[in-house]
């Protein structure tokens, strides 16, 4: 499973170390288990959640993230083989989607605490050390609580809050 991670950094170092050292408490590949906590295998900034503290902002619909399609060169139409849309790598259209995997963060996926978006929710929040909001059933169906309520109880007030697609 993916999950919607903020993580909350000062700012006043590197961010990337500042988001390992976040999460290395909760790292499977070091120990950690899940049994009712949270924990990982795997990260990325952004990713699935990419531009996510952007409203308006489809990762889908990034030029960035579309390319040629391979199966059919770019034609909609598989020469090969008989599938139904002319081609199931692009549904017909030619051009298909990176997987978020190999997409670049978006710019502000890294943010001042200031700029996060009222109604912005995610799996997790964690901060200082702590997680905060974490059920193990929130998903893309179930997108959590939201980050401003946590900051709020949290009183934070400085600092970056980062987008991290988290799989466990
Ligand atoms: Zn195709």
């Amino acid at each position: 499973m993916h999950f919607h991670v903020e993580i909350w950094i000062s700012g006043d170092k590197d961010p990337s170390l500042e988001i390992e050292e976040a999460l290395a408490p909760f790292d499977e590949n070091e120990g950690a288990s899940m049994g009712g906590g949270f924990s990982w295998d795997w990260y990325q900034i952004g990713g699935r959640w990419k531009g996510c503290h952007v409203p308006g902002y489809d990762s889908s619909k990034d030029e960035n993230h579309i390319r040629t399609c391979k199966l059919c060169k770019g034609t909609g139409k598989r020469t090969d083989m008989e599938v139904q849309d002319g081609c199931n790598g692009c549904r017909g259209t030619g051009r298909a989607l990176d997987w978020p995997t190999q997409w670049g963060p978006h710019t502000d996926d890294i943010i001042h605490v200031s700029k996060i978006p009222e109604d912005l929710s995610c799996a997790a929040l964690i901060y200082k050390g702590k997680v905060y909001g974490w059920d193990d059933g929130y998903g893309w169906d179930k997108p959590g609580p939201k980050v401003k309520d946590m900051m709020n109880d949290l009183e934070i007030i400085s600092g970056w809050m980062v987008t991290v697609d988290v799989h466990s």
